[in-house]
């Protein structure tokens, strides 16, 4: 027995002093697609997990080149300006995800519909302008997903009308995060989160505790109004705060009702948790355009998918898997 101790201590004392692993999270925050980007990664190599986050925010900055209206030369940019005249002819990536936004429509009954553009163009938030009620009345008609026909053997997609324009804002940060995640994956990492705006998701826990994600009050930006705890999961949160501006006591912004065109009132924020950052972005909208009760109907029917809405008198309202826990 002794003997034995003594040979493990001296083993022990024989062991080299370096290099032993120096595990670490690291983290960055840069300005990417309108919003802000945050990575975190716990990583044993300070130098691969700088590459890995080198690479996600690259990648970040490729899909916005891609999916921008605010870039002349993105491909929706692109579709914008030719798909009403001649079908056409785009990457695999963006047909996918248009494919996706359509079923999207399909599922929550028109209230996700990309061409929204039509007569979202005509606001801009920043410089508080809205479109005239004539303007408004004439671009409404354009808005209908069914507008838009994928032909996938040819990889091309069409207008069947003119006015018929589309944006992604309501998807394409989902879809950069989830691209960011597979990346992340497939450089091994295994805790990490990425965030775009109001989308992250999670790769793993925070090493033996879950992340804990606050939810922003939509009227306090220090403020939350609940802390949920997550691990390998998707939330995002749409709310009337990220873009507006108010006139004649109205609040106008970025969530609009392809109905009337215009935005839509009665929530204040749309929070929903489930597996991918895709569906999740676009199911945050959706709620929100479907308004309380449809709205958590909806988010009921879908399997491990849990909302938390704030309505416009501030009061919650939770899935009832929220409300077990
Ligand atoms: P963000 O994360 O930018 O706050 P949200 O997930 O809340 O975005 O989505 C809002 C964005 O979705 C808007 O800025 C607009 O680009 C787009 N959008 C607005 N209304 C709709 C709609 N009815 N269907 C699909 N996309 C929409
Ligand atoms: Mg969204």
């Amino acid at each position: 027995m002794a003997t034995r101790l003594l040979s493990s201590l001296l083993l022990i004392a024989t062991l080299p002093l370096a290099p032993i692993a120096q595990a670490e999270w690291l983290s960055d925050e840069q300005s990417v697609m309108g919003t802000v980007v945050r990575i975190e990664l716990w990583t044993d190599s300070r130098k691969a997990g700088q590459a890995a986050i080198t690479a996600v925010m690259e990648e970040m900055r490729r899909v916005d080149r891609l999916m921008s209206t605010y870039k002349e030369d993105s491909e929706v940019s692109l579709i914008n300006r030719q798909a009403a005249i001649e079908p056409v002819t785009i990457s695999a990536e963006l047909l996918e995800l248009l494919a996706r936004s359509l079923r999207m429509s399909e599922l929550t009954g028109g209230a996700f519909d990309i061409t929204y553009a039509s007569a979202g163009h005509l606001y801009d938030f920043r410089r508080k302008v809205k479109p005239s009620a004539d303007a408004l009345a004439a671009a409404l008609s354009a808005i209908n997903y069914r507008h838009v026909v994928l032909d996938r053997a040819n990889s091309n997609v069409k207008f069947v009308r003119s006015g018929v324009r589309i944006d992604l804002g309501g998807i394409a940060k989902g879809h950069a995060v989830d691209r960011a995640i597979a990346l992340l994956q497939a450089r091994g990492i295994q805790h990490a989160l990425v965030s775009a705006g109001g989308d992250s998701r999670i790769i793993g826990d925070r090493r033996g505790r879950p992340w804990m994600v606050g939810i922003r009050d939509p009227r306090q930006e220090n403020k939350a109004v609940a802390v949920v705890p997550l691990s390998n999961a998707a939330i995002s949160t749409s709310g009337d705060y990220e873009r507006y501006f108010e006139a004649d006591g109205v609040r106008y912004h970025h969530i609009i009702n392809p109905g009337s065109g215009q935005p839509v009132s009665g929530i204040r924020s749309v929070t929903v948790v489930g597996a991918d950052s895709t569906t999740m972005d676009a199911l945050s909208t959706s709620v929100f355009v479907m308004g309380v009760k449809k709205g958590l109907a909806l988010v009921e029917s879908l399997p491990d998918v849990e909302a938390v809405v704030v309505d416009a008198d501030g009061k919650m309202h939770y899935s009832s898997g929220l409300m077990r826990r």
